[in-house]
């Protein structure tokens, strides 16, 4: 598993099929069909970057 959005290999697992990147700071959740893209924000919360088709991604 790399990070969806800049490949990192250096990602922590935060919880079920949730991951977290602390090279580009930003969580994402692993779907069977996809990878979802969490940005968090200043507030504490987190909003839906964008979906990551899996085909697409896996080579
Ligand atoms: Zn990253």
């Amino acid at each position: 598993m790399v990070c969806p959005r800049c490949h990192d290999k250096d990602i922590g697992r935060i919880g079920v099929r949730r991951y977290y990147c602390s090279n580009c700071c930003c969580e994402f959740k692993e779907k069977p069909d996809a990878v979802i893209l969490y940005r968090l924000l200043e507030d504490g919360k987190y909003q839906q970057v964008r979906a990551i088709d899996k085909k697409a991604t896996c080579e």
